[in-house]
């Protein structure tokens, strides 16, 4: 059943039915709690049609272990007696989709896994990660802005593209499905990172939404060539603009500017606001005011804000209400704060993580977001945002199942406030699915679950089949996950 493209590529089959899923549902809509785990959904199978999602129906198969084909295996634990099996009649599944392919649609079996359309990371630098190796030099803020300036005048297109790529794979294969990069663009980048990200944005654009914020990291003031880069960057095709007030000589004056060009070219606004704990002066009132100033409300969106870590709860509500009335999401970056945070405490080093959860006011879109992978700024990352929730959610002190399903949505639904374009997983959408190995969002965040396979406009992007436990002393082997349970008796000594 496998077509090819126009592009000459494998496009597989035009239909797929993803079985034995659950969706997300609401607290308190009557559905079963699951240990106080969370709330998971009833069973149904996903079926995807021409790039949609054509229909959800109560599964076929719901999640009995003994007779329920699992993912990825090959004719095991199936039920002989059934006829839409593939495996019943003869068509193994195939080891590299996990999908039965026989002359119907192709039948993936998601063994109740929770399915949602992927992860959304609002904040992440492509063009700057997996530098460590190239600086040296001292940690902390100052330093990291310092060493990443100047290894930038060294890098070439390709040099950019693999890094970037190789941080974009392992997104799509930890379940995001959209992303929104920040592109350095200035006298010492030029426009060779965003030459860089454009073409990959293109090459993964079957797996993954790729936007760019072409991003003045080091200032314009001090470097006015730097805005003619950026224009040149948006004419060519960037997404956004983004701007860094904290690195800029007047930074008012650079908050004006990088606004000027959203107005002029009609895109969405970023700024990387704070990196210190001192509330006794901001940055963030320049954008309120510009934001206003524009009715740019809905299109701005500013990372980091630390200082609202060292604010009092009054006062941190209060700048929440001005964000929120002006429309500004905000995302919060949990491993480089905590990293680059609290450099001078001796003891009792503060988190410097702003503390969403505790700032929710009706109408602030949030997120939690990667930043930085293995640079100076967080020589640490694997763009893994289940991982980045549940690292937020530890260093909030968050604990409820309402508090969980909060931080999941600020690496899902609700970063979608920021970086564009709602999904949800209903009949008619595009068919954007990731399985995550558990019953619900709030059981994956706990435990930190294993993706297990992707669909973008339903096509299949990766597939990571459950680990297996090999051989015990009867020589049975058996699945380690959610729903853990042998799936083959197999012979001793054999296995497959
Ligand atoms: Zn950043």
């Amino acid at each position: 059943m496998t077509t090819l493209g126009t592009q000459g590529r494998d496009v597989g089959p035009s239909e797929v039915v993803i079985r034995d899923v659950r969706l997300a549902v609401q607290a308190g809509s009557g559905a079963a709690r699951t240990g106080g785990a969370g709330v998971a959904g009833p069973p149904v199978d996903l079926i995807l049609r021409d790039g949609l999602i054509a229909a959800i129906e109560p599964t076929r198969y719901p999640g009995d272990r003994y007779t329920r084909p699992r993912l990825g295996g090959r004719g095991t634990a199936t039920d002989p007696s059934d006829p839409d099996d593939g495996t019943a009649n003869g068509t193994a599944p195939d080891s590299r989709t996990g999908t039965t392919d026989a002359n119907g649609p192709a039948v993936f079996d998601a063994g109740g896994a929770f399915a949602f359309p992927g992860f959304v990371d609002a904040h992440v630098h492509l063009d700057k990660a997996h530098i460590l190796d190239r600086c040296r030099g001292g940690a902390g803020l100052a330093q990291a802005v310092a060493q990443v300036r100047a290894a930038k005048r060294g890098f070439t297109v390709e040099d950019v593209r693999d890094r970037a790529a190789r941080v974009l794979r392992r997104a799509i294969v930890n379940g995001t499905t959209r992303m929104r990069s920040y592109v350095e663009v200035d006298p010492d980048a030029g426009l060779r990172s965003f030459e860089a990200l454009a073409a990959l944005r293109d090459e993964y654009a079957h797996a993954v939404d790729l936007r760019l914020s072409a991003f003045a990291q080091d200032g314009t003031t001090q470097a006015p060539r730097t805005l003619g880069l950026l224009r040149r960057a948006l004419e060519q095709g960037a997404d956004e603009v983004g701007g860094c007030p904290y690195t800029d000589a007047d930074p008012g004056a650079h908050v004006r500017a990088i606004f000027d060009l959203a107005v002029e070219f009609d895109v969405p606004v970023d700024f990387h606001v704070d990196f210190d704990l001192d509330p006794s002066w901001e940055h963030l009132s320049l954008v309120v005011a510009e934001t206003r100033r524009h009715g740019w409300g809905g299109r701005t969106s500013v990372g980091h804000v630390t200082k609202l870590s060292a604010l009092a709860p009054a006062d941190r509500l209060a700048v929440a209400g001005r964000l929120a009335d002006a429309g500004i999401g905000l995302v919060v970056l949990p491993a480089t704060d905590l990293f680059l945070s609290g450099r001078d405490a001796e003891r009792l080093v503060p988190r410097g993580v702003a503390p969403a959860v505790a700032t929710q006011v009706p109408g602030l879109a949030m997120a939690v977001a990667t930043n930085n992978v293995v640079n100076p700024f967080t020589p640490f990352g694997d763009a893994d945002l289940l991982r980045m929730a549940n690292l937020y959610a530890i260093v909030g002190q968050l604990e409820t199942d309402d508090d969980l399903r909060s931080v999941f949505g600020m690496v899902s639904a609700a970063a979608e406030a920021i970086v564009g374009g709602a999904r949800r997983i209903e009949v008619g959408a595009s068919a954007d699915v990731v399985l995550l190995d558990a019953p619900d969002p709030v059981t994956a965040l706990r435990e930190c679950v294993q993706p297990l396979a992707g669909w973008k406009a339903g096509r299949q992007t990766f597939l990571r089949p459950r680990p297996r436990l090999l051989a015990d002393g009867l020589g049975r082997t058996s699945e380690a996950g959610f729903g853990e349970d042998l799936v083959d008796q197999g012979r001793p000594g054999g296995g497959r």
